[in-house]
This record gives C-alpha cells, structure tokens and sequence, in this order.
C-alpha cells in the first residue's frame, strides 16, 4: 500500500536530531463515589482512599483556616460565577511523528486515550473580571493557538476573552501527534505543520470554553494543598546541586512535591476540579506508539469517571517540572513493569492526593479578580543587578546546546554523538551538524552569548528568526491565590525563585502561588544561571542563555508589581503572528482505502475464543481504513458493548483505559486490533466490540462504517 508517513519522509537523521525539537519547533462527594451507577466499575479501592485518605491527609497537613479577606480592591462575598467544560482534541492517529523525544520513527500508530481540553472560567459576578483557565493534552501551546483561540472567542463574546486573561497550558504529554507548529522554514528545524490538527485543536478548545461559558453559574471555590509522594524524581540532581547550599538548606526536598488544588462548587455540589502539579509526562517512552495523556491524562480521567457525572471536569494541569521526571529508576523506566503499568502508578499518586484535597478542601476563596500580561522580546532582554546579583545583563538570541540533542538520559536520551554536560563547541560535531542539516553556522556574537553552551543551532536570529523570540507572560489573582503563567519549562529551583519574586511584590492577600508552565506558548527550559553552567539537558534546551530565569524574575517582578498597585503594563512589542504563513502538508490520504477482495470496513476477523474470565486482555482485529485520511470525524473508533436486559449498552469507548486500539498497514489494507482490559468484577455474560471509522471510496467520497466482532462471553 502506498502508505507514506508525510512526517517521516524528510530526512531521518535530521529528524533525529531536531527530534527533542519537537519540544519546541519542530518541534470527590463520597456519596457520589459510592452511587456509581456502572457495577462493572465499583472502585472498591477507591472507595477506601476516600475514608482513609481524608484522615490521614488531616493529620499529615493540618489545613489552615478560611483566611481572611484581606483584599483591598472590591470583595467577592457571594461567590463567583464558575463554569468548566471538556472537548475532544485528539491528533491524527496513524502516521504522523509525536511531540516531545523526536525519537526516530516514533510515528502514531493508535490511541490508548484520547486527549481532551479542560476549561475552567471563573468571573467576578458584577464586572467584566475573568479568567478562562484551559489545561490541554498535549505536549505544547504555541503561541498562535492562543491567538486563534482568542480571535475566534472575540467573535462570539467580544471582549471577555482576551491575551490578558486568558491561559492555554499544555499538560506536556509526550505521547500526541506534533505537527500543529506553525513552521518557519522549509527545514527540519520546524517540522511538518498539519493545517488540520492546528485547526482541530483551536476548535476543541475553543468548544471546551463555550460549554464552560454556557455553564457559568454562581457558586464557591475553594482551595487545597498536600504533597504528592514519589510521583517524581530530580533527573538533573547534579544540576540542582551547583545552586548555593544555604538556598538548597531552605527545602528539604530537589522536587517540588506540593499539589495545589482548586474545587469548584455551585448550588447542586461539586462540579469540577483544577490540580496543578510538577512531574513531566514521560512515563510513556518514546517507544510508545499510542495517543496517550499520560499519567496526567489517566488521572484526570480517572478522577472525573470516579465522580460518577459525565459533566464534571477534572484538570491535572501541569507546572514547573523542568527537571522531574516519573521515570523513578532514572533509566526511563519505574516505577511500573511497563509504560503503562507506571503511568498508572504515577497516575494514581496523584489522583489519591487530588481526590483528599478535594474532599477535604475548605478554605474558600476571596476576593477580586486581576491579572496582567506582557510580550517580551528575549533576543535581547536586558536584566538589572537586582535579578542577576553580577551586574547588568542581557538574554540571547535562542539557541540550542549540544546537550539538548543527547536528550535526557534519565528520559531515553537522544542522539548518540551528543551528551549531556557537554561545554566545548566541536568542529567535527558542527560539520557534521551543518551537512546533515543544512542548518546555518552560529553567529560568534550568539555563542559567546550563550556560553559556555556549545550551539547546536541558533534559532533566534535571522529575519525572520526560525522561531518567534516574542514570549508571552502573565500573571492573574483570584483571590488570595497568584497564578504566574510562563511558557516554559522551569526547573525546581528556578521555579522557588520566581516564586519567591512574585511573593515579595504582592500584598498580604497573596497566600498561594502556583506556576502554569507549557502556558500560552512554548519557549523551551528555564534553569538557574548556577544550573546553566553544567550544561545538563535543561541547561541545552534554556534557549535565551543563562540570564533566563533571571529575565522571567524581573518580568515577573513587573508585572506582579503592576497587579499589586492597580497600574496597568503595555508591551514594547507585538507577537510575531504566524498564521497563515505556513506550508502545510497533506495530512489526508486521499486516494481511495483499499480491502482485499470480498472483505468489507469493519469486518470482524474471527474470534481466536470466545470465552473469558475477569482481568483477561480481549483482542478483535477488523479490517479498517487509515483513521488519519478521515482525521478529526471518527469521535470514537471502539465501543465495548454488553447485553442487559435484551439490550447492547456501551459501557467503554476509546477514551477508557481500559481499551486500546492499534492500526497497522498490511499489503491489502489497514488492519485494525482493538483490545479490551476485563475489569476485574465485571459482570456476567455477554460482551461485543464494535469498530467504527470512515474510509474514501472510488469517488472519493468519504463514508462511515462500524463492525462487530462476534459475542464474548464472560464467566
Ligand atoms: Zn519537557
């Protein structure tokens, strides 16, 4: 078959290079738990993790009291207006490269979960003040998602949403489709760019928003906070202990271990839940070939399925884990056997927190709505002694370091001629950089700049640069809680310290701080200047040199500084706007899908038995047709039926874990192999599958089919 993979037919070697690119360019009611309606899901075990969880967290974390409202602008005494909703944005399902290793050849080849947009929007009652908070499975933002995603809001409700107040985070999932980059270049540097999955995102978040504006009504939110235990590990420790020792003495621990929760409420209970905590989602490696959300998809799934109400969202948004990674053994791999039984496990540590402070939540929040936004320019940003303790300094034009092609090893490591730590620039490296890309030779200018970090590519100069040097920041009040959203990748310890910036500029009412990395953007990592110096894989990839995070402190500082005083803040600068600018490739096969003689889409193989019992794995293969040449209409290829009371009900689709769905491309046509977890009480008796899709007939035509597999009976 003439099957081509239009996002590996470029030239491998460079894919493997630009792969970690990928990262940039190229790139809880008990009663309600307890009434699950769904016997074959009853969550014995969570059951018991709601009781006991709840205790344990009040012993371990005495929450404090309802603080005060000590806000000096207008108080919000009868609560907010909240809304939350989820939409679909899962990415083409075959074929096309994933975000985040840029391991060669790591194409999709199915969907283990599908990947959602969670909104939240949480208004003052009497005034325009709002904020749309959206937390997306995937593994980036870039900024003209943001822009399109407001333009399209602006039309429908003027100016409510706007660059000022509204965030778009990335859970920073490794295991999606890439390709929704708006490429600068013709080059590996910015990968393929898929009109259609950019448009699929925009529209499913953008649909998420207007279920959660249409579901606006007053209610109460509250906030919580506890520590996730071994959900993380610091991969870069020898970078984390080049910062002071008296600083590192203020923690006690190299990973920020606390989850802060916010629970939303209105008249008929609770409705949704927004977590934000900082572990990078790679506890599906780069030989994974599904469409997953991860360990943070898994949760957030999990805990909305254990509410028991189809409409609760639940966000697992992410925050600063720069340099934490699930892959507890170090080597890529653990906790679990596999990638799947560690992304549960990691999955599941944190559902447990989120769940008690969920339950337990009750400090209410108080208080006016606020927020600030800047661009700025950090090609060449200049940053006061008081950020960088050695005088006056200035970021850089972007640029990537060697270490960021050798990848992190504790996270599969990347190409093998690079590795982590690497400070002396190679001219055999280079050479070879230079004719396997084509990439274009740094400026001197650049990498005295940026050292001691040997330039791999630079990617901020030039006119244009190969990527926007223009980055958003904001910074938003609720209440007592401050939200600071970068879009980065910030280590542990560069994380405290902007913290601790932002804290020092804000009044008494600031008792909370989160940070919503991956937000409104993607501009690689963010480590301390002490951290730069080692030249880990963070350090390779903080790609405006290693004034950086002080850089983001002053901004920060500034725009903390405005919120605090009630001042507003212009930008010097407009973004770059990208849109429409970009080639993009064919992501549709348009060319008729093909079946052997005799044999119809959604055709059923037969059965290999028949029979099961509980906690066996069931796998049907179908016949089928490529699920990326009728990409994004199929909103569910499986459906695990059971007969009740003479009846097929459909008690999972391929959103649940418990189903996965592989295709491959045989001579004759795509084979579809769907497979199905028994749970382990489910009930008797009879069970089918059904396999939906589309396929392109001779007239081009695209046409819906869905098949059966034969009965499956359960013991
Ligand atoms: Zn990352």
């Amino acid at each position: 078959m003439g099957v081509t993979s239009t996002s590996t037919r470029a030239h491998e070697w460079q894919m493997a290079l630009v792969s970690p690119i990928l990262h940039s360019t190229i790139s809880l009611h008990s009663a309600q738990y307890l009434k699950m309606q769904n016997s074959m899901y009853k969550p014995l075990k969570f059951s018991i993790i709601v009781l006991v969880l709840p205790a344990l967290f009040y012993l371990t974390f005495p929450l404090s009291a309802n603080s005060k409202n000590t806000n000096q602008h207008q108080p919000v005494d009868d609560g907010f207006l909240l809304g939350s909703g989820r939409a679909d944005i899962t990415g083409p399902a075959f074929g096309i490269a994933m975000w985040g290793f840029g391991y060669d050849g790591q194409v999709t080849e199915g969907i283990h979960q599908r990947l959602h947009s969670r909104a939240f929007i949480i208004a003052e009652p009497n005034s325009q003040q709002r904020l749309l908070f959206v937390s997306a499975d995937i593994g980036s933002i870039e900024h003209n998602i943001t822009l399109e995603v407001i333009d399209r809001l602006k039309s429908v409700y003027g100016e409510l949403y706007t660059l000022q107040n509204v965030i778009l985070s990335a859970t920073h999932t490794h295991s999606g489709p890439t390709g929704y980059w708006h490429s600068r270049s013709d080059g590996g540097l910015s990968g393929a760019f898929y009109q259609e999955h950019f448009e699929s995102i925009v529209s499913g978040i953008v649909q998420s928003v207007k279920t959660a504006h249409n579901n606006l009504q007053t209610g109460s939110l509250f906030i919580n906070s506890g520590d996730v235990e071994n959900a993380g590990i610091n991969r870069s420790r020898i970078a984390y202990e080049q910062n002071p020792a008296a600083e590192r003495a203020k923690y006690s621990f190299n990973t920020e271990k606390k989850m802060t929760l916010l629970k939303f409420t209105n008249k008929m209970g609770a409705f949704a839940m927004l977590n934000w905590f900082a572990v990078h989602p790679t506890s599906m490696t780069y030989y994974n070939r599904l469409i997953s959300g991860d360990h943070k998809g898994y949760a957030a799934r999990e805990f909305e399925r254990l509410t028991g109400d189809m409409q609760f969202v639940g966000a697992f948004a992410q925050s600063t884990p720069g340099d934490v990674t699930a892959n507890l053994n170090l080597d890529n791999t653990g906790p679990g056997v596999d990638d799947f039984d560690s992304t549960k496990i990691i999955g599941t540590r944190q559902l447990e927190v989120a769940l008690s402070l969920f339950e337990t939540a009750n400090e209410k929040i108080r208080g006016s709505i606020d927020y600030r936004q800047i661009y700025v320019n950090l090609a060449n940003y200049s940053i006061s002694d008081e950020f960088t303790a050695a005088g006056p300094q200035i970021t850089c034009p972007s640029a990537y370091g060697y270490s960021f092609a050798g990848g992190s090893s504790e996270d599969g490591a990347g190409h093998f001629l690079f590795e982590e730590g690497m400070t002396e620039q190679s001219f055999i490296l280079d050479f070879l950089v230079k004719i396997t890309t084509g990439s274009e030779s740094y400026s001197e200018k650049t990498q005295v700049c940026q050292h001691p970090k040997p330039i791999l590519w630079e990617t901020g100069t030039g006119s244009p640069p190969l990527q926007s040097q223009i980055r958003s920041v904001s910074i938003i009040r609720i209440g007592q809680l401050a939200i600071l959203a970068l879009p980065t990748e910030v280590t542990t310890m560069a994380a405290r310290r902007l913290k601790n910036t932002v804290m020092s500029k804000l009044g008494g009412w600031a008792k909370h701080i989160v940070i919503a990395g991956y937000s409104n953007g993607y501009a690689g990592y963010v480590t301390t200047p002490e951290e730069y110096r080692l030249q880990q894989y963070e350090g390779g990839h903080t790609l405006h040199g290693q004034w950086s995070l002080p850089a983001y402190q002053q901004i920060a500082a500034q725009l903390a500084q405005a919120l605090q005083t009630g001042t507003p803040i212009a930008s010097q600068v407009n973004y770059d706007d990208w849109r429409g600018k970009s080639k993009s490739m064919p992501l549709a096969i348009s060319s008729p899908s093909s079946l052997p003689k005799g044999k119809f889409f959604g055709e059923a193989l037969p059965l290999q038995k028949t029979k099961y019992v509980k906690e066996e794995l069931v796998k049907v293969q179908f016949w089928s047709s490529n699920p990326t040449s009728s990409y994004p209409n199929v909103n569910s290829f499986i459906e695990v039926r059971y007969l009740q009371n003479g009846q097929w009900i459909t008690i999972a689709n391929d959103a649940d874990w418990s189903t996965k769905i592989h295709w491959s491309a045989e001579e004759q046509g795509f084979i579809a192999e769907i497979s199905w977890q028994i749970p382990d009480a489910p009930d008797s008796g009879q069970y089918k599958i059904i396999h939906s899709g589309r396929y392109t007939d001779g007239n081009g035509n695209q046409v819906d089919f869905n098949g059966a597999s034969g009965v499956i009976q359960i013991e």
